[in-house]
């Protein structure tokens, strides 16, 4: 039996960018856009590109206000509010919001919070991948309690090797140990930084891969059981394991590997009934095995280059499944995986607003002067890259994602060169000049680079 609910007014528990991109997609879809924001963001663009808005946070932090659930919700509740989206960040990945949302009859656009419980340890998710048959990282799959067995389970697996939060994301609460020496200085400060991110400071243990390759696949699955990838993405451009370069497809894999990596993305998918849109992460070694790291229950910032190949808009593609359209429905339109039929290569270059030359600092201040880029292929997605927009010190310094499509690998880096040429940004630095670096670099254009490629070529920061 298929329910449709039919949503009125979505409320985007979020800022910036993302914000944006999600009242477009509800605009699209001829529903009404609401959106929340904090005292610091009063100024800010996004507040205006919703059909409504409301401060939220009174008396809390910058980052708290998008944080303060309860109050979330009753404004959902207040205002008539059918369903929430939490873009990516903040709340998106909070068990107790997307369950306290379902009490509240409001639809959290996203899995169930049972299927984000499961997912968001990530040590239940590498025990779910296991279980599926899906290869994972060797390690121990459990919290390491005391000093000792750190010692003990760290030599089982054999050095070097990586610590890592169970309830990690952004690359907090993470170490890489290369001996015994160093182990319990790092499992201690792994520990301390897991608490305060998570407030959860359970780490386990893997061992450590050198130089491999980040792939990632977008799934996509309905209310009823139905489940299609998207392909996958390149995210090895990293810095400090955070991603600055995607693209898609991953021009080093075979099409077997492409084959195998999608299957297993889907085994895992399938082995925990997901639905709404989804990201299973793989890391790749020099041999050419993949290995699950996590799934990411949520849209990614990275979303844009599989939208671009596939033609299919995700934020909507998730709306759509929570208001119960299966896949296959005209609204949706997604018959099968053979319907989905990626074209070309699509890049994105996450501009943020911090100085390469200074250990990317964050800059801060108004922007004198901004053009932006355009033309055929191009497509930003952006937040408060204008003119006199002020630059604050309290959120993500992305500024704007600029993401460029060709009928060749080679073409559409040439084309997010000249889109980032041809962008001016006055008044805050930015790390435009080192985007193009990496988009020129030799071993970049071969789609060979792996997760070291940044911190291997200090040049690029010049
Ligand atoms: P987070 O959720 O904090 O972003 P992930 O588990 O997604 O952390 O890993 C982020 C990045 O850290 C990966 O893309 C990879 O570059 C690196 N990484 C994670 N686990 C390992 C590992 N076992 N060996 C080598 N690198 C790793």
């Amino acid at each position: 039996m298929k329910t449709i609910r039919t949503f009125k007014r979505v409320l985007v528990a979020n800022r910036g960018e993302i914000a944006i991109r999600i009242f477009r997609a509800c605009k699209e879809l001829g529903i009404r856009s609401v959106a929340i924001y904090s005292e610091e963001d009063k100024n800010a663009l996004f507040r205006s590109k919703a059909d409504e808005s409301y401060r939220i946070g009174k008396g809390k932090s910058p980052v708290d206000a998008y944080l303060a659930a309860d109050e979330i919700i009753e404004l959902a509740k207040a205002k008539g509010v059918e369903a929430i989206h939490p873009g990516y960040g903040f709340l998106s990945e909070n068990v107790a919001f997307a369950k306290a949302c379902e009490e509240a009859g409001i639809v959290f656009i996203g899995p169930t919070h049972e299927m984000m419980e499961r997912l968001g340890d990530k040590i239940q998710s590498k025990l779910a991948a296991n279980q599926a048959g899906v290869p994972t990282i060797p390690g121990i799959e459990k919290a390491i309690e005391t000093k000792e067995d750190a010692v003990k389970y760290a030599e089982a697996c054999g050095y070097p090797i990586m610590l890592k939060a169970a309830a990690g994301g952004g690359g907090r609460g993470m170490r890489i140990v290369r001996n015994r020496k160093e182990l319990i200085p790092q499992f201690l400060s792994a520990k301390r930084e897991a608490k305060k991110a998570f407030g959860i400071d359970d780490i386990f243990i893997e061992k450590y891969l050198e130089r491999p390759k980040h792939i990632e696949v977008q799934v996509l699955g309905d209310q009823y059981g139905n489940l299609v990838h998207l392909y996958e993405r390149d995210c090895s451009i990293q810095r400090r394991h955070q991603k600055v370069v995607e693209f898609t497809p991953a021009i080093c894999l075979t099409k077997e590997q492409r084959q195998r990596i999608c299957r297993d993305a889907l085994k895992l998918a399938g082995a925990v009934n997901y639905r709404s849109a989804g990201t299973v992460e793989f890391l790749v070694d020099e041999y050419g095995g993949h290995y699950f790291i996590e799934m990411n229950p949520r849209i990614q910032v990275e979303h844009t280059v599989t939208e671009m190949t596939t033609g299919i808009d995700i934020v909507q593609s998730q709306i759509l499944i929570a208001q119960g359209y299966p896949l296959n429905s005209e609204e949706l339109n997604i018959k099968g995986q053979e319907s989905i039929e990626p074209r070309g290569y699509a890049i994105q270059c996450r501009v943020t607003t911090e100085d390469p030359i200074h250990g990317f600092a964050p800059d801060t201040g108004i922007i004198t002067a901004y053009q932006s880029a355009s033309g055929f292929g191009i497509r930003l997605d952006g937040g408060n890259a204008f003119t006199d927009s002020e630059i604050s010190p309290y959120y993500d310094s992305l500024l704007v994602k600029v993401t460029a499509w060709s009928r060749s690998f080679t073409d559409a880096a040439d084309k997010a060169m000249r889109a980032l040429r041809e962008m001016k940004i006055k008044g805050v630095k930015t790390n435009a000049p080192f985007l193009m670096n990496v988009l020129n670099h030799p071993d970049f254009r071969t789609g060979s680079c792996d997760t070291g490629f940044i911190a291997d070529n200090p040049k690029l920061l010049n």
